[in-house]
Order: C-alpha cells, then sequence, then structure tokens
C-alpha cells in the first residue's frame, strides 16, 4: 500500500473507479482506498450514489457492512484481507439497494507479505498434552470462533484506534513458528512489551463480549466494536471490566501478565475484522480519524 502512495491521485481515479448506471434507477461510484492490499492489510471502500437506500457488499460468505457518512448517499466499509489470504485477485461483491437490488464486482489484488519465520527444536514433551488438556483446547477454540458471527450491526468504534500499552513490538504480527520441523498456525497478533502489572486500556468503544481464562491465551478479553470489529487482549493478570458491559475507548479494562502458555509478562493484541486475521497496527493509522467519525 505505501508503494502505491507514490502514484498521483489521478491515476487511482482514472484506475480505480468502478462505474455502474443502471436505467436511471442508481448510480455508483466505487472507490477503493487502494486496490492492491496486504495480506493482514486493512483497506477503506467508499461507495457514493444516487437513489441508494442501502449498501452491502460479501467477500464469499463474510459479510463487510457499510456504513452511511452522514452525507447523502455515501457509504464506506473497512475490508480485513486474513494474513492467510492467497495472493492475486480477491473479488468482493458490492450490492447496491434503491429500486431493486444491484450487483456491482470488485477486484482487488492481494499482495503477498513476507513475515518472519522461526525455527524452534523444544522437548517432545512441550506441546504434548493429554485428552483432558486437548478437548478444553478444542472447546476453547470453538468458543472464540462462534463470537465472529454474532458481531453488532452498530457501530461503535469511532475514529482513530488506541494502542493498548504503549510498549514496542516483540513478537510481530503474521510470524511463522515451525516448531520441530511441523509448522503451526501463524501469530494472529502483536505481542508488545509490557510489565506485569501494567495498565491494558480499550482501543476503541465497544462491548466486552468475552472474558475467561483459557488454556493457551490465559486470562483474555475480547471487544466487540459493532460491524465485525473485534479486539482481543491475552495474556492479562487481571481483569478490569465485566463481559457484557459497554467500554469506552481509552478505559482500562485489564491489566498485563503471563496467564495461558506464554514465557514472560507480554500483551498478545490481535484483531479480527469480517473474520479475517488483520495487523492491529493497521488500526492506528490516521486515515480512520477522519473517514469513521
Ligand atoms: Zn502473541
Amino acid at each position: 500500500m505505501r508503494a502505491l502512495g507514490l502514484l498521483p491521485l489521478s491515476l487511482y481515479i482514472v484506475s480505480l473507479l468502478a462505474r455502474a448506471s443502471f436505467a436511471g434507477e442508481i448510480s455508483l461510484l466505487v472507490f477503493p482506498e487502494s486496490r492492491a492490499v496486504f495480506q493482514g492489510g486493512v483497506v477503506v471502500i467508499s461507495v457514493s450514489g444516487k437513489g441508494l437506500a442501502g449498501m452491502r457488499a460479501f467477500h464469499r460468505d463474510r459479510e463487510v457492512p457499510f456504513f452511511p457518512t452522514g452525507e447523502s448517499g455515501s457509504y464506506r466499509a473497512l475490508l480485513g484481507v486474513d494474513l492467510e489470504e492467497r495472493p492475486g485477485p480477491m473479488k468482493v461483491s458490492i450490492r447496491a439497494r434503491g429500486k431493486g437490488e444491484k450487483k456491482v464486482p470488485l477486484v482487488m489484488q492481494i499482495k503477498k507479505k513476507e513475515f518472519l519465520t522461526e525455527r524452534l527444536s523444544v522437548s517432545a514433551a512441550f506441546d504434548r498434552f493429554d485428552e483432558k488438556t486437548l478437548e478444553r483446547i478444542r472447546r476453547e477454540k470453538k468458543r472464540i470462533v462462534r463470537l465472529w458471527s454474532g458481531s453488532s450491526r452498530q457501530r461503535w468504534w469511532r475514529g482513530r484506534f488506541v494502542a493498548p500499552v504503549p510498549g514496542e513490538i516483540t513478537s510481530q504480527f503474521g510470524r511463522r513458528r515451525i516448531i520441530n520441523g511441523s509448522p503451526r498456525s501463524p501469530h494472529g497478533g502483536v505481542d508488545l512489551r509490557a510489565s506485569q502489572g501494567a495498565e491494558v486500556v480499550a482501543a476503541n468503544h465497544g462491548r466486552v463480549v468475552l472474558r475467561d481464562h483459557f488454556f493457551f491465551s490465559g486470562k483474555s478479553i475480547v471487544l466487540d466494536h459493532g460491524g465485525g470489529l473485534y479486539t482481543m487482549y491475552f495474556h492479562l493478570s487481571e481483569f478490569r471490566a465485566e463481559e457484557g458491559s459497554q467500554v469506552r475507548k481509552g478505559e482500562v479494562i485489564g491489566r498485563v501478565g503471563m496467564t495461558g502458555r506464554v514465557t514472560g509478562p507480554h500483551l498478545h493484541w490481535g484483531v479480527r475484522l469480517n473474520r479475517a486475521r488483520v495487523d492491529p497496527f493497521e488500526l492506528l493509522k490516521g486515515v480512520w480519524e477522519e473517514r469513521f467519525q
């Protein structure tokens, strides 16, 4: 996305504008922020037009909700690209509702991102679990996955996100780990440096949809920010927010710890956007401030 930023704006407009007009009923301009997106990236899709009563977008079976901008006939959506999305063309179907419904295809180009790969040799006992633990791991995984389909349609998040702790990254997003020769699932978030007991704040307004102690992620909080956007806070030592409660951006929701399968205190911060695992630092970029008030 950075490389594209060097192109003059006029080039974007010529190359990215998808135009569709439907017998005078609906006319539509679809304006992707950037047509090429890296794995784990986030892109803003803007749509404006006449005769629109509502907008929806779908990527495979995932809905990418549009939000009205406040100006007549103008909508915006945030599209997340999973860190394991296959590089190449990715189709998004945009559906405009007015007099009837019209579909406009949008093709994004997914660019391969070079993620770090670590090879580790550990004793075989390190990740050999008894049947009871394996059952717990399966149950907890299911519980987390179920969350992604229950997001509020209302958007609670506003403007720019804030980092939950001020520390720098100690383990990068998307890092691949190969343990004793077998590849593990990639790192779905970032690890941030923080000392035991440091305050963890909500990255934006939202609702606490999960607060529990998990085998791998320890004391964990998941916030639903609405519209399919979630943030996760793992390995906490203490909870400071109740499940089901609404929290404000910057409000303390817990304290840093080393619960779960970790070797030292830090905060694991993760983001899900329309079910895709995206780089949390994508949400800290300034563009959100003006476009999603
Ligand atoms: Zn982590």
